[in-house]
């Protein structure tokens, strides 16, 4: 299974440095983390926020913009519980959860070629 070979708690951009066992890295913003908490509050507070509008259930807050992983606490061998400043603390990540939230993964650099030749000639008359 894959796991974390290290995780570091990059607190000063408040994001997660995380090295898998396969060699890729992620970074994950402490503030998406908040806003992607799998607890039940968390689930049930967006759940109800986006399907009953007449609901008698604020929205759930939006993480504030410097919120920060205080600590992390591993869970078993499948994941991690994360505690944010907030004081929020019911928040367990499994790690494939965690990989799923891949959004500045290295794996999105191997895409980046230049255009061909062909694919720029094409682009060029459509713009004319
Ligand atoms: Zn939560």
């Amino acid at each position: 299974m894959n796991s974390p070979q290290q995780i570091t708690n990059n607190r000063q951009q408040r994001v997660l440095d995380i090295i898998w066992d396969d060699g890729s890295t992620q970074q994950l913003p402490h503030a998406t983390l908040r806003a992607q908490c799998k607890c039940t509050v968390c689930q049930s507070q967006r759940l109800l926020a986006g399907t009953d509008a007449d609901a008698d259930v604020p929205p759930p807050p939006a993480p504030a913009a410097d919120i920060r992983i205080e600590e992390i606490h591993p869970v078993g061998a499948y994941g991690m519980q994360l505690i944010f400043s907030d004081g929020h603390e019911r928040g367990i990540y499994p790690w494939p959860y965690l990989r799923s939230l891949e959004m500045n993964a290295s794996e999105s650099a191997i895409d980046s070629n230049p255009p061909t030749a062909v694919q720029r000639k094409k682009s060029q008359m459509l713009h004319r």
